[in-house]
C-alpha cells in the first residue's frame, strides 16, 4: 500500500487524528474539575516516508471512534461555533446597540448557520475590549439605521421616513415584500393597533394587521413615530395608500384611543370604522 509522490513529498510523516485523541489530566490546583475534549479516541491514520523518501506509506489506520459521531454533533463543536473576525464585529455592534443576549444569539445563528450559544456570547464578551458606551440617543440612531439598512437590502420592501423641521426623524413607515400578498388576500378587514413606549424615547409603534382564514392577525405594515401629531398620522396613512389599494378596505378596526379618526375617511374612502370590542371591554 503506497502512494507514489516521488518529486513532491513535502512531509516525512503525517498523523491524522480525531479531536478527541489523547488524554488530559487535571492539574492539581484545587480548582473545580474541568471536562476535556481529550478522551483518548483511537481514530487515526499514520503516513510515513517510504524507501528513500520517494513516497508516503500508510503505516497505520484505525477508523473507529470511542464516541458518537454525527453531522449534528460536529456543528455543535466549539471550534465550529466560533465566529470569525467579521462576525465578531457584527456581534460587537449588536452589543453596543444594547440588544439582549438571546436576540444577538438568534441573529448570529440566522446569519452564519453556526450553533452559536448564549454561553459562547458570554465568553466572547469577556474577551472583547471595553468599548466606551454609546449614549442612548446615539444608540437609537444606530438602531434606526440598522433597521433601515436591513429593510433596504430587499427591493420588494417599501420604506419611507419623515423628518421634522429640525431634520430629526419623526416617522418611519415600512412594508415587507411578503406582507403585500397578505393584504392582497385579506385586506378588506384591516386592524390598526398602537403600542406605546416601545423604546427609550417613547416612540409609538403602529401596526396594520389583517386576519388570515384562521382569524390569526398578520401584520401588513409598520410605522414608528415620535408623536401622534397630525402630520405623522397623515404621513402614515398616506404611505399606506402608496403601497396598497385602500379602496378595497371595507372595514377598519381601531382601538378606542386612535387619534385623528377623521384622517381615515381621507385615505380609506369606502371603509366603515369600528372600535374593537376587545379594547372597549378592557376600559
Ligand atoms: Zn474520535
Amino acid at each position: 500500500m503506497a502512494i507514489n509522490l516521488k518529486d513532491s513529498v513535502q512531509f516525512k510523516d503525517i498523523h491524522i487524528s480525531c479531536v478527541h485523541s489523547g488524554t488530559w489530566t487535571q492539574p492539581n490546583t484545587g480548582k473545580r474539575e474541568k471536562r476535556s475534549i481529550k478522551i483518548g479516541c483511537p481514530f487515526g491514520i499514520k503516513l510515513a516516508c517510504g524507501k528513500n523518501c520517494n513516497y508516503l506509506e500508510i503505516k497505520k489506520v484505525h477508523f473507529e471512534h470511542n464516541h458518537q459521531i454525527s453531522e449534528e454533533l460536529f456543528k455543535n463543536y466549539p471550534k465550529n461555533r466560533k465566529p470569525n473576525a467579521k462576525e465578531i464585529d457584527a456581534i460587537n455592534n449588536l452589543i453596543n446597540l444594547g440588544c439582549d443576549a438571546s436576540k444577538i444569539v438568534h441573529e448570529i445563528q440566522e446569519q452564519t448557520q453556526k450553533r452559536f450559544t448564549v454561553q459562547d456570547l458570554k465568553n466572547l464578551k469577556k474577551k472583547l475590549p471595553d468599548i466606551p458606551k454609546i449614549p442612548k440617543n446615539e444608540q437609537e440612531d444606530l438602531a434606526f439605521e440598522a433597521i433601515v439598512n436591513n429593510i433596504m437590502k430587499d427591493s420588494s420592501n417599501f420604506i419611507r421616513s419623515r423628518k421634522d423641521a429640525k431634520g430629526i426623524m419623526s416617522s418611519l413607515f415600512f412594508v415587507l415584500g411578503c406582507q403585500k400578498n397578505w393584504f392582497e388576500k385579506f385586506g378588506n378587514l384591516t386592524h390598526i393597533d398602537a403600542t406605546y413606549k416601545v423604546n427609550l424615547e417613547n416612540y409609538v409603534l403602529y401596526i396594520f394587521l389583517c386576519q388570515d382564514s384562521s382569524l390569526r392577525g398578520i401584520p401588513v405594515a409598520t410605522c414608528l413615530m415620535r408623536t401622534e401629531a397630525n402630520e405623522n398620522m397623515d404621513f402614515m396613512y398616506e404611505s399606506f395608500s402608496k403601497v396598497y389599494d385602500t379602496n378595497k378596505v371595507e372595514v377598519i378596526m381601531v382601538d378606542k384611543d386612535l387619534q385623528n379618526l377623521e384622517l381615515l375617511g381621507k385615505y380609506f374612502p369606502h371603509a366603515k370604522v369600528l372600535i374593537c370590542t376587545f379594547h372597549v371591554s378592557n376600559i
